[in-house]
């Protein structure tokens, strides 16, 4: 078997770029070469060991590239085609795609939470020169010839999460939007707000960088949480209390503060990812009784998906380009992990060629 470059995950903070076999095409699979990646923020909880993945598996998720190999039974797809594949992979088959649950597909077997995010959690990932795509035909969604890899890629993943934000937010025409934390997930929440037709966007950042970038996503105020009361300049601000909250930093005070600033009835809609125990504070939480409604997301994937959200780059209606901070090449990716984990040099994605 021919041999390809990958990035590996040994153990935490060891990740090591290694020669690995190359995949081949089984029935309803596809290899594509990857063209363009990136690092998500999952992918640092894996290195930092606190989101455990199995010792040896290429990690990363976020997969460009160019069809190589088809495997037997998929249709409409040709070697040599750009293609987009989404971070999560639904099988399209099995009772939660049927049931409009993409992300939590069970891949034949029924349902399973987070069971549709396999590249880099539970087979190979995209931080490599080949990727094997799995229920390829649901999966692959041809790149438009007028838009370019640095256009699409964080389309994968930042950009499907921080709409799907907005999207499971039910945002109404006129609401008034809280976006917690403004990385590149929040950033691209406050980016679905504006599409939703959000009335007026609060951002909340202390980072310059992040800060001057939320209103460029579509923030008309930028808060720093650190000056003053932030809950109650957020009422102020928004005559009582937001409609709707999303949560893209996954801590227990930006959980606690979306349900305080929200008015009665208001949605908190968390994208973040949390570890040890959530709690909600009877107050905050009008002990039960503010009609409060809470809803989460995973990222949607699947290639109808990624068709919608590049039909929003062509169209104008969505630049992801200026998120795409630093370029590294797939060599250089452990380096790229130390900045992008450190947020040295404004960075906010990075940007892997293999
Ligand atoms: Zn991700
Ligand atoms: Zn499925």
């Amino acid at each position: 078997m021919e041999p390809m470059k990958a990035t590996v995950f040994h153990s935490a903070n060891n990740i090591r770029v290694e020669e690995v076999p190359r995949p081949s095409a089984g029935v309803g699979e596809a290899v594509i070469k990857i063209t363009l990646t990136t690092i998500c923020g999952t992918d640092l909880h894996i290195l930092r060991g606190e989101y455990a993945v199995k010792p040896g598996l290429v990690i990363g998720h976020e997969p460009v590239g160019v069809i190589e190999e088809l495997g037997e039974g998929l249709t409409g797809y040709k070697i040599g085609d750009r293609v987009l594949v989404g971070a999560i992979t639904p099988c399209g088959q099995c009772r939660a795609c049927l049931s409009a649950q993409w992300a939590q597909c069970g891949h034949g077997e029924g349902v399973e939470a987070i069971g549709g995010w396999r590249f880099g959690n539970t087979i190979n990932g995209a931080q490599a020169e080949y990727l094997l795509v799995p229920n390829a035909q649901a999966n692959l969604a041809k790149i438009p010839d007028e838009l370019t890899d640095e256009q699409v890629v964080l389309l994968a993943d930042i950009a499907s999460t921080g709409f799907s934000g907005a999207e499971s937010g039910n945002i109404c025409i006129g609401d008034t939007v809280v976006v917690f934390a403004q990385g590149p997930i929040g950033l691209c929440a406050t980016a679905g707000a504006r599409l939703m037709g959000a009335g007026f966007i609060i951002g909340v950042e202390n980072d310059p960088v992040r800060m001057k970038m939320s209103k460029h996503m579509g923030a008309d105020v930028v808060l720093d949480p650190n000056d003053g009361d932030l809950v109650l300049e957020i009422k102020k601000l928004t005559g009582g209390g937001a409609d709707v909250a999303i949560e893209a930093l996954g801590i227990q005070q930006t959980f606690e503060n979306c349900l305080r600033c929200l008015r009665p009835g208001g949605t908190l809609s968390s994208l973040g990812v949390y570890s040890g125990k959530l709690q909600m504070p009877y107050d905050a939480f009008a002990a039960g009784l503010g009609d409060y409604k809470i809803v989460t997301t995973l990222c949607p994937g699947g290639k109808e998906r990624m068709r919608r959200l590049m039909a929003m780059v062509q169209s104008k209606r969505f630049d992801p380009t200026p998120l795409l901070t630093h370029t590294f090449s797939l060599d250089q990716i452990v380096e790229a992990y130390d900045l992008f984990g450190s947020r040295r040099d404004g960075v906010l994605k990075v940007a892997i060629r293999p």
